[in-house]
C-alpha cells in the first residue's frame, strides 16, 4: 500500500524531517513490502493541537449529530469490508477468513456501542429533579494500538470515545500501519470535521511522545505489559491523565473430571492456536484433573498435529504466520527452554512450511512435571502457539495452578456442573471466566478487561464509555427566592 502521510486536521501530511523509515514486510512473504513510511515525533504536536482545536465544537454538536457521522462510517466500513480484510491479512498475517471476521466486527462494534454502550454514560437524574450527573468527554485522547487486532481493538476505543464527544490522535502499531491508513481513509470519507480524528504513524518513540503529551487527557492503550508499565511510569507526574491499559495474558483452561473431553479438545485448539496463538486471551496453560488428563492430552495433541498453516492470503489455512522475525526467533528459542526438565515436549513446536518464505510455525504442547510460577517458560507471555499442560489432584490444586500467574485476563472452566462453575469463579482471579468455551474471543456486549498484569480496572468493550468520560454532577434549583424559608435555616442569624 502506498503511504499517504499522517492524517492531521483533516489533511494527509507528509513527514518533512524524518527520524527514521519503517519498512513492514508481509509476514507470509517476507520479500514483499506491505508498507514503508518515514516517521518523526514532531507531528505529534500538530496532531494534538488539531484535536484540541476541534474539541469544543465536536462536544457541543451533541450525541445525535455525532452519531450521524458514525453511522456514515459504518456504511463505509461495510462497503469496504473486503479491502479492510485484505489489508489486515497483509500486515498482521491473518488468514483471510479471520481477517474478514475482524473487518466485519468494525460495524458490529458501532452498532452495540451506539445503543447499549451509551447506557453506561446516560445522565443520572435525581428522582425529585434537584440534580443530575452528566457524562462529559475527557477531552483529547490518544489511542495506541497493538498489531494482533490492528483495527478491531483501536476501533473499540475510537467509537465510544467519539460518541461521547472526545477528539482523538491515533497511533497504530508500526507493524500494522497500512490497515490503519485504510481505516483513516474511511474516516475521511465519512466527513468528520477537521481535527476530530488524527493519525500519526510511527514506532514506540511516537507513542511515548503522544502518551506523555501535557495536553492529552487520556491514553487508551492495548499492548504488552512492559509497554503499559512504561506508559504508567512516564506519566506518573500527570496524575490527572486517564490510563486505560489493556495488556497481556497467560490464560488458563481448567478441565474438571466431569468435562466433555471431545468438546474440550476442540475448544482448546481454538483457544490456543487461533491467530497463531497471538490473542491476548489465548490459552497458553491447561490444568486438567488427573483422572482425565492423559486422555485429554492425547486428543489435544492429535488434533494439534492437524492444524494447517500457510500463506494467509493464498491458502485456506487455520494459522497464518507469526507477526515478525523477532517473534519467530523468540518462539523458536522458547522451544529450548525446558526449565531444567520441568517441561517435557509432548508435541515439539518449530519451523513450518519451509517451502514458503514466511514466519510459519507449528504448535508446541508441553507437559509440566513441576509447577513453577516463576519459570521463564511457565510465567512469560510467549504470544505464539505454545501451551503448557498441568495435571492436578483436586479442585484446590486446579485453582492454585490456574491463579499462579502474574496475569489475569481470561480463564475457562470445563465441567458439566454449572453450580460448581459458579462456585469456583469466586476463587478465580481473572477478568473473564468462561464455561465450556474457549478463552479466546469475547462478547462486545460485555465488559472486557483483566486484573493483575493484564489491566488496570478500566474494562473496554461495552463499558468503554466510562473511561472516556467524567461525570459532572449538578445540583439545581429555580431562581425564586423565599426569604422566609432561607432565614429559618442555618442562615437565621442574618435576620437578627
Ligand atoms: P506492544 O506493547 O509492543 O505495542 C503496543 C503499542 O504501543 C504499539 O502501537 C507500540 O508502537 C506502542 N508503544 C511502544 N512503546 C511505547 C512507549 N514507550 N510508549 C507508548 N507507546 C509505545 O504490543 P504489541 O506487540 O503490538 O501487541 C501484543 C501485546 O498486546 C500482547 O502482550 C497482547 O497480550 C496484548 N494485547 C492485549 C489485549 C487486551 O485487550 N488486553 C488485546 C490485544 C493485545
Amino acid at each position: 500500500m502506498e503511504y499517504k502521510g499522517n492524517f492531521i486536521g483533516g489533511q494527509w501530511q507528509e513527514v518533512t524531517q524524518a527520524e527514521g523509515v519503517f519498512t513492514r514486510e508481509n509476514p507470509s512473504r517476507i520479500d514483499e513490502t506491505v508498507f514503508e513510511f518515514p516517521w518523526a515525533v514532531a507531528p505529534v504536536e500538530d496532531a494534538v493541537s488539531a484535536a484540541r482545536k476541534a474539541l469544543p465544537t465536536w462536544d457541543k454538536l451533541g450525541f445525535d449529530a455525532r452519531l450521524s457521522y458514525i453511522q456514515k462510517l459504518a456504511k463505509i466500513f461495510a462497503d469496504r469490508k473486503e479491502d479492510l480484510a485484505m489489508a489486515i491479512c497483509h500486515d498482521a498475517g491473518k488468514p483471510l477468513w479471520e481477517a474478514r471476521g475482524e473487518a466485519g466486527a468494525l460495524v458490529a462494534k458501532i452498532n452495540i456501542m451506539s445503543t447499549t454502550g451509551m447506557e453506561f454514560t446516560r445522565d443520572l437524574t435525581l428522582p425529585d429533579g434537584s440534580g443530575k450527573a452528566v457524562y462529559r468527554p475527557l477531552g483529547v485522547l490518544c489511542v495506541l494500538g497493538p498489531f494482533n487486532f490492528p483495527l478491531h481493538l483501536p476501533n473499540g476505543h475510537i467509537i465510544p470515545a467519539l460518541l461521547n464527544g472526545n477528539t482523538l490522535v491515533v497511533k497504530p502499531s508500526e507493524l500494522s500501519g497500512a490497515s490503519m491508513q485504510l481505516y483513516f481513509e474511511c474516516l475521511q470519507e465519512a466527513g468528520f470535521p477537521d481535527g476530530v480524528v488524527n493519525l500519526v504513524q510511527g514506532p514506540g518513540p511516537v507513542g511515548a511522545a503522544l502518551s506523555t503529551h501535557e495536553r492529552v487527557d487520556g491514553v487508551l492503550f492495548t499492548g504488552s505489559y512492559n509497554t503499559g508499565l512504561r506508559i504508567k511510569k512516564a506519566t506518573i507526574e500527570q496524575p490527572w491523565k486517564l490510563l486505560a491499559l489493556e495488556m497481556g495474558g497467560k490464560n488458563t483452561s481448567i478441565v474438571l473430571e466431569d468435562a466433555n473431553i471431545d468438546q474440550v479438545a476442540h475448544e482448546l485448539i481454538l483457544a490456543s492456536f487461533l491467530t497463531t496463538g497471538q490473542r491476548c486471551t489465548a490459552t497458553s496453560r491447561v490444568v486438567a484433573h488427573k483422572s482425565i488428563a492423559s486422555r485429554l492430552l492425547d486428543q489435544f495433541v492429535e488434533l494439534a498435529k492437524k492444524v494447517t498453516t500457510g500463506d494467509a492470503e493464498h491458502e485456506e489455512v487455520f494459522m497464518g504466520p507469526i507477526i515478525n522475525k523477532g517473534s519467530y526467533d523468540r518462539f523458536l528459542a522458547m522451544q529450548q527452554e525446558t526449565e531444567s526438565g520441568k517441561l517435557q515436549a509432548v508435541l515439539q513446536g518449530g519451523k513450518a512450511r519451509e517451502d514458503l518464505n514466511g514466519y510459519f510455525l507449528s504448535p508446541a504442547i508441553w507437559k509440566a512435571t513441576e509447577f513453577d510460577p516463576h519459570g521463564a517458560h511457565q510465567s512469560e507471555e510467549i504470544f505464539g502457539p505454545d501451551v503448557i499442560f498441568y495435571e492436578a489432584a483436586d479442585e484446590q490444586e486446579l485453582i492454585h495452578i490456574a491463579n499462579g500467574t502474574d496475569y489475569g485476563l481470561a480463564m475457562s472452566v470445563f465441567t458439566s456442573d454449572e453450580e460448581r462453575f459458579e462456585r469456583m469463579t469466586y476463587d478465580l482471579h481473572s477478568g473473564i471466566v468462561n464455561m465450556n468455551r474457549t478463552t479466546a474471543g469475547a462478547s462486545s456486549a460485555l465488559p472486557f478487561g483483566g486484573v493483575k498484569r493484564s489491566g488496570n480496572h478500566r474494562p473496554a468493550a461495552i463499558s468503554a464509555g466510562l473511561y472516556c468520560t467524567y461525570p459532572q454532577s449538578r445540583l439545581m434549583q429555580g431562581s425564586d427566592f423565599d426569604e422566609e424559608s432561607v432565614l429559618s435555616g442555618p442562615l437565621s442569624y442574618l435576620s437578627k
